[in-house]
Parts: structure tokens; sequence; C-alpha cells
């Protein structure tokens, strides 16, 4: 870890708002808990952003040699309408709506999220949990805050008895949000008057009739509260204590609030060492929000198909465009801005061919690679600033183009080493392709998996189903799982 040394980790700690060196628990193990989507609906481009900034952590940390366990969650289950502890559920609301089970809408978003992640080039996780696989831990949970006098049960729900936790220890510390404060803010009793106090939040909720998603629990059908889940499978696959906890700025308060209360009741420990928060999405000054009418989607963003798009963006574009914004300032996004990162991304990559082919020269000012390499470790280091190492990235840009109109002298060992810092900046570390890789990859295994799914649709007819089945598992064999459905059959890589 050569650039730890002189240039360490630095990371903005949003607990105590401050840029902290970065020390993990058990070197060279890291833990990462960020929280996931809700399947419910289609990924919003401010979800891109948030999955990408972690995507940049997981990159960088894995580059500097730290094994990263990075785990992301799906949430299948509790996250309420208006995200408070009354009102349907996100995702059994879909489901009547589209007339399906809750775990069809489930399954048919995150297959969804999947594809967009995918489209982005944005990795996966190591352990993508869900809730609904994790309720036996959730009720465990819920037993050890109630043993601990934190928690209280009402006709069949359990809630978190926030006053009683404020009273001997910070709540509020993430947000800085005082108590008072909080209680000046919350809205109406309506629905609420279970509890003791409103700033009190759900563990576990009784199913009401008719409530489609439910299980049984030692206080009756029904279902944990949105928070539960994410203290539940951060500590469960990292420890009680781990290193990074990300989300976006909006899951600060209440959602990783109420983590950090959850944890310290249960088990008397902080869980997280280091809070990471992503900040927003704008569009020319206006916050995006569907409300708005200014909300794109990914695949919008990428087709062009909105209003407010000039024309369609290739997602390694966006990508770029995305990393020349600090993954804590809020990203502006204008067709302007937009159509400047194509240029500077198409500039950038020109240069990489050229440095392919570039022979060393003797003649023209000298430049100093190596200065070069430290300049883009240590912006890297400092927060993830990836504009700032995007800048230092255009120096090298002038200099191979210098070299290649003989204004700029670069040896051998010069351009090897500018090869290897080109080839780790862009492709290891933003996690940028080329635009024909990109496409290329895309549209082969869309062209064979179609040539595929058409033989397993012959064979079945046929009732060869002994070919049918091979064809499925040769498939699930590398990773592809292939699903019936009354559309036809659709395919998923793990
Ligand atoms: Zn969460």
């Amino acid at each position: 870890m050569a650039n730890q040394q002189d240039h360490p980790l630095q990371l903005t700690n949003t607990l105590t708002r401050k840029k902290e060196k970065f020390i993990p628990l058990d070197p060279p193990h890291v833990g990462i808990y960020v929280c996931g989507p809700t399947v419910y609906s289609d990924v919003h481009l401010g979800n891109v952003r948030s999955f990408l900034t972690f995507d940049i952590l997981f990159r960088w940390l894995t580059f500097l040699g730290y094994k990263v366990r990075y785990v992301r969650n799906i949430t299948d289950v509790g996250h309420l309408v208006d995200d408070i502890d009354e009102g349907e559920d996100k995702i059994a609301k879909r489901a009547r709506m589209e007339r399906l089970e809750p775990m069809e809408i489930v399954q048919k978003y995150t297959n969804g999220f999947h594809d967009v992640m995918r489209l982005f080039n944005i990795l996966p996780p190591s352990i993508e949990p869900t809730a609904t696989g994790h309720l036996i831990e959730q009720i465990v949970m819920i037993e050890r805050i109630i043993a601990n006098g934190y928690a209280y049960v009402v006709n069949g729900s359990v809630y978190f008895d926030v006053p009683k936790y404020a009273e001997t220890h910070a709540y509020g510390e993430l947000s800085g949000r005082k108590i008072e404060d909080q209680l000046a803010n919350t809205r109406g009793t309506e629905g609420q008057e279970e509890k003791r106090s409103p700033l009190d939040f759900a563990l576990w909720k009784k199913a009401e009739k008719g409530h489609l998603m439910h299980w049984p629990s030692p206080w009756g059908e029904g279902f944990p509260g949105w928070h539960l889940e994410c203290s539940v499978m951060s500590t469960k696959y990292l420890g009680l204590t781990f290193d990074i906890h990300g989300g976006g700025m909006d899951l600060k308060f209440p959602h990783h609030e109420c983590e950090i209360a959850q944890s310290v009741a249960a088990d008397g420990v902080a869980p997280v060492r280091y809070w990471m928060h992503g900040n927003m999405l704008t569009v020319e000054g206006r916050k995006m929000a569907k409300s708005e009418g200014n909300g794109f989607t990914p695949e919008e963003l990428v087709t062009g198909n909105h209003k407010l798009l000039e024309r369609g963006y290739s997602p390694m574009t966006v990508r770029f465009f995305m990393l020349q914004c600090h993954y804590a300032s809020t990203l502006d996004f204008s067709n302007a801005a937009l159509q400047a990162a194509e240029k500077g991304l198409q500039r950038i990559m020109a240069a990489y061919d050229i440095l392919a082919k570039l022979k060393p020269t003797t003649e023209g000012t000298a430049f100093d690679v190596d200065a070069l390499v430290n300049a883009c470790n240590a912006a890297m280091n400092d927060d993830l600033n990836t504009p700032v190492m995007i800048a230092h990235l255009f120096d090298g840009v002038r200099a191979i183009n210098g070299a290649n109109d003989g204004n700029v002298a670069l040896s051998e060992a010069d351009i090897d080493q500018l090869r290897i810092l080109f080839d780790d900046m862009l492709f290891t570390v933003m996690g940028l392709m080329s635009e024909a890789e990109a496409k290329s990859g895309d549209e082969l295994s869309s062209g064979l998996m179609n040539v595929l799914l058409t033989l397993r649709a012959d064979a079945k007819n046929r009732k060869d189903f002994a070919a049918s089945d091979l064809i499925r598992d040769k498939l699930a064999e590398l990773g592809v799982t292939v699903k019936d459905t009354k559309d036809g059959p659709v395919w998923e890589r793990a």
C-alpha cells in the first residue's frame, strides 16, 4: 500500500462532520454497508449517483489493496408510503396496482435495478441480502431491544422508546437534530395513538386485515419496521461494529439515526465507525423530483426521451459526468454540462488510444510523470476527490498530445508509467469502459442469449425437455437464470 504512506486515505465522516484518516478496524479487511433500493419502482437517477459513489469507494479501497466485504441490501418489505409508520407498504401498493403478487414486484424491480447497475458499470456487492430473508434475525433483535428496556409492545406492534433512549444516549447525533425540534416538527398524531411519544418508531407492526405481506412473530402476525433490516443485515455480515456505512443524504434521518439507536439499544455498541452520505441531484438548479416534472429516469437520460433532454447521452458519458462532481456536493444536470462531459471523455479516450502507439521522444519540454501519479493518488485519497483526479488526468492528456506533436519529451519509462496510470484511473478506479467495449459486450450477450432462448423454446415445443433443461442448466452454471413469464422467457445475470 505505497499510496497509503504518502497520502493516507481521508474520508469525511458525516457523524463527526470532519475529514478523518481512514483506519479500518481489522486491516486489511474493510466492511462497507450501503442501503440499497426499495424495489417497488424503477430506479431513480439519484439512486444511480448514490450507488456510483459507493462503487468508487469499493473500487478505490480494493485498488489500495484492502480486502473489502461490500454489503448492499434490497428492501423488499416494511418501507411504508411516506416513510412513516402508517399507511400501505410501498411494495404491496404497487402489487395491487399492477395486479401481481408482492414478490413478483420485488423480482421485477430487482431485475430492473440490476440492469441499470450493469448499464452504468456499477459493480455488484459482495453480499446482497434481502429484508424478507432475515426475518428471524429481525425478531431476535427486537427481543434484545425489548429485554434491554428500550421498546414496548402495544396491540401486536412493537415500538422503539425514543425518549427513554434519549435519557442516556445522543439521539439525533448523526442528523444534528435536537429532540425538542424533532418534537416540534412531528406531524399530527392521527393513526399514531399507539405510540407513547410521536418520536417513537416501529420495530414491528401488526398486520391489519388485508395487509398483504405478513409473518408470524411472538407478538402476532405482522411485518418489520423499515429501519430494522439494515441494523440486522449490516451487523450480521460485518460485525457489531463495522467500518463504513453509506447511503444518500436523505437517509440520514430518520433511517440511519434509527439504525444507530437500534444497535446501541440491542447490543450496547455504536454500529458504524465512518458514516458517509452522498449528495442529491438538481436539474438546472432545481431539486430533481417527479412532482417538479424534471425527474428523468436513467433510461430516459440514455435514450434522450424526456422533454428536458436535447438528446441521449451514453452511460459512460453519464458516469464520467457524475464523477466530475465530488460526491458530497449537489450535482446539477444540464444539456450543456452533459455535452461538455461527453467531449472531455472523448478527449481522454483519444489520448489513451494515442498512448498505446506513442513512441519515446527526447525533443520538447520535460513532463514529470511521477508527480502526476502522486497527484492522482493524493486526490483519490482526499475523500475520493474524483473531480480533482480527473483534472490531473487532463494534464496527462496534454502531455500525451504534446509528445505526439513533438513538443513534450517522454521516455519509454514515462510512457509505460502513463499507460499504467491511465489504465488504473480510467478503468479500474473510475470504472469507465470504452464505448465500443460497453456496446459490443452488451449487444453480443443479448444477441447470444436470444439465440439460446430461441433454441430452448424450439426444444420445448418439440417436447425435447432434456435439451431445454440442458440449456437452462448450462446457463445457470454461468450465473444466468432464465425465468418463463407469460410474456416469454426473461434472463438475468447473477
Ligand atoms: Zn438502510
